[in-house]
């Protein structure tokens, strides 16, 4: 059998948008894809993983506004994609905020909407009466003399990545192009045979490869001798659950001096009777959730270097550091984990009980932020590795929202290596 032109490693959103892509708009061939699932999208792309949140940078606090007007742009793919295909329950239009408390968190909204009116016009500022019109359980029970604001974003889809990714590998396989689907293999190693690689054990053959793979990414890349100098920090996010509150996503003002996303409410896609609160953030040394054997994995990506422990712990010199990371400790214990969170839910809505709220009786997924060995430094969001005819996708959040700019950023480098073409005018009539 011939080579594929393009072999992918692992079926979550960032594969099977790659595949969509690369069959779509490019002229490549032929597409590999493999899985180590039965179904695609059971890690960190499934919907009970992740917050279901399409990021636009509207109410992300932590972003830039050159960053926001990046992650819209390319947020703003998925949300075409969902447009045209139409294909029922996987995007559900829901309104969003995120909600200010306190003098100093106000002032921050009136600063940044007037930063961000130029990226997003339909961002309005309520005040509290505008949010107890919006999400009156936001403003119930409240301290009255505590000031308050949001800023309100236009109402958008919230995803289930899972089947988004369902619908990805099917476009692509409804064309009529070659795409092969392996799930439920497990490819151990990428190995380089003349100009060609080859998949093992599956022996499979392909002139370029890329591993999308999350966490695993990274390992790939280093046995090929690539990204040495980074391993990952895991950061394990789960969710409490507790009875419908809010209508839509209330996302709260980012500690700047945090490196992941303050607690927010979300309505649950699945089940409409629920409201969930979190991701909490709690380093673990798996590379994925529920897989023991990959604690090897975690260790394999820090190559064994008692320096970076180190230079990791470093990172919890900073109080604020250190109170965070011993409150998500703190989430996890039974019975005091779910009064402590309360107390930070209640930020959200105020008249919470702990008892209203319940551990998910799901696993969330794992972040893999990944750590300069060198520096100790965190790198946040997604990051692409690039090798010879290979390229490497490292995802933590918000890895979902900007799949399909991944898949065009990769698709054109792989077209570029294979002298192939990409359609650069159905891309932007579809896409942009
Ligand atoms: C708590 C939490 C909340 C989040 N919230 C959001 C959000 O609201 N919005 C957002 O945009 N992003 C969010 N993210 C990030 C988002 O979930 C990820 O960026 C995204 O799902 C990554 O998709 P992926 O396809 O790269 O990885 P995954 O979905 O993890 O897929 C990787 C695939 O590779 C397969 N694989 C791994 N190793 C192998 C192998 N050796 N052989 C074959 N297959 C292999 C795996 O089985 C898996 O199917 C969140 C993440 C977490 C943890």
């Amino acid at each position: 059998m011939p080579p594929y032109d393009v072999a992918i490693i692992g079926a979550g959103v960032t594969g099977t948008a790659l595949a969509h892509v690369l069959t779509r708009y490019t002229d490549v061939a032929s597409v590999a894809l493999v899985e180590r699932y039965a179904a695609v999208a059971q890690v960190n792309s499934k919907s009970t993983a992740n917050s279901q949140t399409l990021h636009f940078g509207d109410i992300e606090t932590n972003y830039t506004p050159e960053k926001a007007r990046r992650v819209a742009q390319a947020a703003s793919r998925v949300a075409r994609y969902l447009e045209r295909t139409r294909a029922a329950g996987i995007g559900q239009v829901c309104p969003k905020m995120v909600l200010g408390v306190g003098a100093d968190e106000v002032a921050l909204l009136k600063r940044r909407h007037e930063a961000l009116k130029p990226v997003f016009p339909g961002l309005v500022l309520l005040d509290r009466d505008g949010v107890a019109a919006a999400e009156p359980a936001v403003v119930e029970e409240r301290d009255p003399a505590v000031p308050l604001a949001a800023l309100k974003a236009p109402d958008g889809p919230a995803v289930d990545f899972g089947l988004l990714s369902g619908s990805f590998l099917e476009d692509a396989r409804a064309t009529a192009k070659r795409v092969d689907v392996s799930l439920g293999r497990r490819v151990g190693a990428v190995e380089r045979r003349g100009g060609l690689f080859r998949l093992e054990p599956q022996g499979i053959e392909a002139r370029t490869v890329v591993a999308a793979a999350g966490a695993m990414s990274l390992l790939f890349a280093h046995r090929l001798g690539y990204g040495r100098d980074f391993a990952i920090l895991p950061v394990a996010g789960d969710f409490y659950v507790a009875p419908r509150s809010l209508k839509g996503k209330v996302y709260t003002v980012q500690d700047d001096s945090l490196p992941f996303a303050a607690v927010h409410g979300d309505p649950d896609l699945s089940d409409p009777k629920i409201t969930r609160f979190g991701p909490t953030a709690r380093v673990l040394p798996l590379l994925e959730r529920g897989d023991l054997g990959s604690f090897w994995g975690f260790l394999q990506s820090t190559r064994f270097d008692p320096l970076l422990a180190l230079r990791a712990a470093g990172l919890l010199a900073d109080p604020a550091v250190r109170g965070f990371a011993l409150r998500n400790a703190l989430y996890t214990v039974p019975v005091l984990g779910a009064r402590a969170f309360a107390a930070e839910a209640r930020k959200i809505v105020p008249g919470l009980a702990a008892g209203d709220l319940r551990p998910a009786p799901w696993p969330g997924g794992i972040r893999p932020q990944l750590i300069d060995r060198r520096t100790g430094r965190l790198e946040l969001g997604e990051a692409k590795l690039e090798g010879d005819r290979i390229l490497f996708d490292v995802t933590p959040s918000p890895g979902a929202s900007v799949c399909l700019k991944s898949a065009e950023d990769d698709a054109r480098v792989l077209a570029g290596w294979l002298g192939k073409a990409f359609d650069e005018k159905s891309f932007e009539r579809d896409c942009s």
